[in-house]
């Protein structure tokens, strides 16, 4: 009898291991199947003709999340905050917004520059695309600087197909031919002596509207993009015709900023204008990034100014813009990650 009741533990216990080990194994195979990444699956990305397309040559839109100046808003720059806008958000690509002066990198450059890179590895590491931003109004003032900054972040990451360079957050009312083609040209050569192939992004004069400026005066690359930015409850159609007269000459655009507030990046947000202008980036490819990710009390900010917690958010913690944006991302951007 006791050896009866020996026998059948016995048995019960190699049925629970069979079952244990089965269930961990199919676990494994399921993963493998599913775990190809956003960069694994569209590889290096380059511009042709006004698309930004992937290693496959087809048209390829990025849609994700730009983190607040990194002086300000360090605290979400970090793996654990990418990795759920990532995962709940569907942010296939993430903006850093390095601040460069109002103590930022141009006064603690080796603190900005750290925090620059923990977000740009944990892009690395999760699979989805980085752009690294110059957030700065005065860059022609820091040409040198941005000049030193781009070459090391080229040496550092041109291998990989992750990596964006945008060398001019928003210059003010500056010339496009005397002021930011000269110092956009020189960061650029700087760039491609390390990496032939990763794609750059150039802002325009008057905080990144007057796309226009470039047509026929381009810089001299193959695979650079020019940066156009919005606030859909400030901007409307006037603005939305310097885009398209420029795409409709053959300049490649690239939205790295917009935001559904007015473009003091607070105040109302009008969610008609804001649906025109979500039908637009969608009817021209446009890829983007909205400002952005922080818990500040402006209308911009995607997260409540009561809200501490660095991932994990639920809806009550969410703004109006937040709730928009999360809602848009995933329903653009969720079918990337199924495929
Ligand atoms: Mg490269």
């Amino acid at each position: 009898m006791l050896q009866n009741n020996i026998l059948k533990s016995s048995f019960r216990i190699l049925v629970i291991l069979i079952f244990t080990l089965s269930c961990s194994n199919s676990e494994g195979i399921t993963n493998e199947n599913t775990d190809s990444s956003i960069v694994e699956k569209h590889g290096q990305l380059s511009i042709k003709g006004t698309n930004l397309v992937d290693k496959n040559g087809d048209v390829f839109v990025l849609r994700g999340m730009s983190l607040f100046w990194s002086q300000w808003g360090g605290d979400y720059y970090n793996e654990e905050t990418i990795k759920w806008l990532r995962d709940d958000w569907k942010c296939t690509v993430i903006r850093v917004a390095m601040g460069i002066e109002g103590g930022g990198y141009l006064e603690n450059s080796s603190l900005e520059f750290q925090k620059a890179t923990t977000v740009i590895d944990a892009c690395i590491k999760l699979g989805i695309y980085v752009i690294i931003d110059w957030h700065d109004h005065h860059a022609e003032s820091h040409t040198n600087e941005a000049i030193s900054f781009f070459n090391n972040i080229s040496l550092k990451y041109g291998n990989v197909p992750n990596i964006i360079y945008e060398l001019y957050n928003e210059p003010l009312a500056v010339s496009w031919n005397d002021v930011i083609k000269p110092y956009a040209q020189s960061v650029t050569n700087a760039i491609r002596t390390n990496d032939l192939d990763n794609i750059i992004l150039v802002g325009t004069p008057n905080w990144s509207q007057d796309v226009e400026d470039v047509i026929n005066n381009r810089i001299n690359d193959n695979n650079l993009a020019y940066v156009f930015h919005f606030y859909s409850s400030t901007h409307t159609a006037d603005l939305r015709n310097k885009a398209i007269k420029a795409i409709n000459a053959g300049i490649p655009i690239f939205v790295s900023e917009w935001g559904l507030s007015e473009a003091n990046g607070t105040g109302n947000i009008n969610l008609a204008e804001s649906e025109i202008w979500m039908n637009f980036l969608e009817q021209y490819n446009l890829s983007w990034c909205n400002w952005s990710v922080i818990n500040k009390d402006e209308s911009s900010a995607a997260l409540l100014p009561t809200t501490s917690t660095l991932s994990g958010w639920n809806e009550s913690q969410l703004s109006q813009s937040g709730t928009m944006i999360r809602e848009y991302l995933i329903k653009e951007n969720s079918s990337l990650f199924n495929q």
